[in-house]
């Protein structure tokens, strides 16, 4: 049973400030009367479609020691999220309808936000064979996005018969996008730096000569694509230029490819290893251009939790992998509003409503109109906060760690419910 609720004075996208009622789990017009609505006040708090994330690592099941989809939730409702896209690099690989159930079914048993598994491409990530995509597409778990993100789909041909294949269910294939013969070795940025570090360098035509294929044969079978985590100023251009020509071509940029560069590698801390590498100040300027052009089409955590012994180790042993969930919105304020270069539209855009459209979740990334699913996030834009390393997720590898950042999540409703108020998880009871 869904309670009624009335937010007041909350702040829209564009600006006006208003009250947005909930009732039985939907937005409405108008409070009814006698509905005894409780009342929260949000002067000051922007009101955002609920946050979509199209890349998130759940590590159930397989690797709880990392995450399970119950913490990885209560992560993503702390950041903001009524909806996350399961990776399907667990053990078992989500290469089967009876594995992206079971990850659906773990999502709803947490209750947190909504948990759509990403089945894989290739029977096990081998890269070999297709696996069963039209199967996972008709399970319970309606599986839309396929991808064997860390690992690339290398073989252009088994790329094209994905890409055909998902046409007949309006699906998507989502390209880790990494040449693994120009990456043997490969540790971070190829450059300067990685070569006065001692590191195998990871040159960024190993992400832009796999982009540049894909969005030919997109063409080729008119299908659709989307781009895992484009890190260089070169993959920005070539989606660019692609969507110019009429592809039909979506793509993501991290949290951390905005952010950081790979001049953080410098101390040898492993934190900031992660696939694909932190790049130059100019790619980190590239992408923020093409999130605000348009070009680059959401923010997408690529969230990676991993133990402390994957990530307190020397670099070359270390995990690639960052965890992102509580902090992509900060970053996406500092990016788009607080550079003064987009706006609150935009951002929800980014955030919310694209990934939903990508994805073909209806009750997703919809905004205040009368009638749809209450999947909302408040929002403090002038709360400034320290992220600490340990957080609701199970793993503690944060690379915001020590930054002071702007803009706080202060609340998340998920189907009308609180699932993160005032900075605390609201786990329901009798779910
Ligand atoms: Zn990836």
């Amino acid at each position: 049973m869904s309670g009624n609720y009335l937010l007041r004075n909350a702040t829209t996208t564009n600006g006006e400030v208003r009250d947005v009622v909930i009732e039985s789990g939907l937005v409405v017009g108008k409070a009814a009367t006698g509905m005894g609505h409780e009342e929260i006040d949000c002067k000051g708090l922007v009101v955002l479609p609920g946050f979509v994330d199209l890349h998130t690592h759940l590590r159930e099941p397989g690797f709880e020691q990392s995450e399970t989809v119950a913490s990885g939730s209560r992560s993503a409702a702390a950041g903001g999220y009524t909806a996350i896209h399961a990776m399907a690099n667990t053990f078992p690989v989500a290469d089967t309808a009876g594995v992206v159930e079971q990850i659906a079914r773990l999502g709803e048993d947490a209750g947190l936000v909504f948990v759509q598994p990403i089945g894989a491409v290739t029977v096990g990530l081998k890269g070999e064979q297709l696996a069963e995509l039209g199967a996972m597409a008709q399970s319970k778990a309606r599986v839309r996005m396929f991808s064997d993100d860390g690992n690339c789909v290398h073989d252009p041909a088994l790329m094209r018969r994905a890409l055909e294949y998902v046409k007949a269910f309006g699906g998507v294939v989502a390209q880790h996008a990494q040449e693994p013969r120009l990456t043997v070795n490969a540790q971070m940025n190829e450059g300067p730096l990685a070569t006065k570090l001692g590191l195998g360098g990871w040159p960024k035509v190993a992400e832009e000569a796999i982009i540049a294929r894909d969005l030919m044969i997109t063409e080729l079978t008119s299908s659709r694509l989307h781009v895992c985590h484009v890190s260089t100023a070169g993959s920005v251009e070539l989606i660019r230029q692609a969507k110019a020509r009429g592809i039909n071509v979506s793509a993501e940029v991290t949290p951390h490819h905005l952010l950081l560069t790979e001049d953080l590698a410098s101390g040898y801390d492993p934190l900031y290893k992660v696939n694909p590498p932190l790049r130059t100040t100019a790619d980190v300027e590239a992408l923020r251009e093409g999130l605000i052009d348009g070009t680059i089409d959401v923010i997408a955590t690529d969230h990676a939790p991993h133990p402390k012994e994957s990530k307190d180790t020397d670099w070359a042993s270390a995990a690639f992998g960052m965890v992102g969930l509580e902090t992509a919105y900060s970053v996406a304020q500092q990016v788009l509003i607080d550079s003064g270069k987009s706006n609150f539209e935009r951002l929800g855009a980014v955030m919310s409503s694209n990934a939903a459209a990508i994805s073909g979740l209806d009750q997703q990334g919809k905004y205040l109109s009368p009638g749809v699913a209450a999947n909302l996030t408040l929002v403090d834009p002038k709360d400034s906060w320290d992220p600490k390393p340990q957080t609701l997720s199970m793993s503690e590898n944060n690379p915001f760690t020590g930054l002071k950042m702007q803009g706080r999540v202060r609340h998340t409703i998920y189907n009308g419910e609180f699932s993160y108020r005032d900075f605390s998880i609201v786990q329901r009871v009798g779910i």
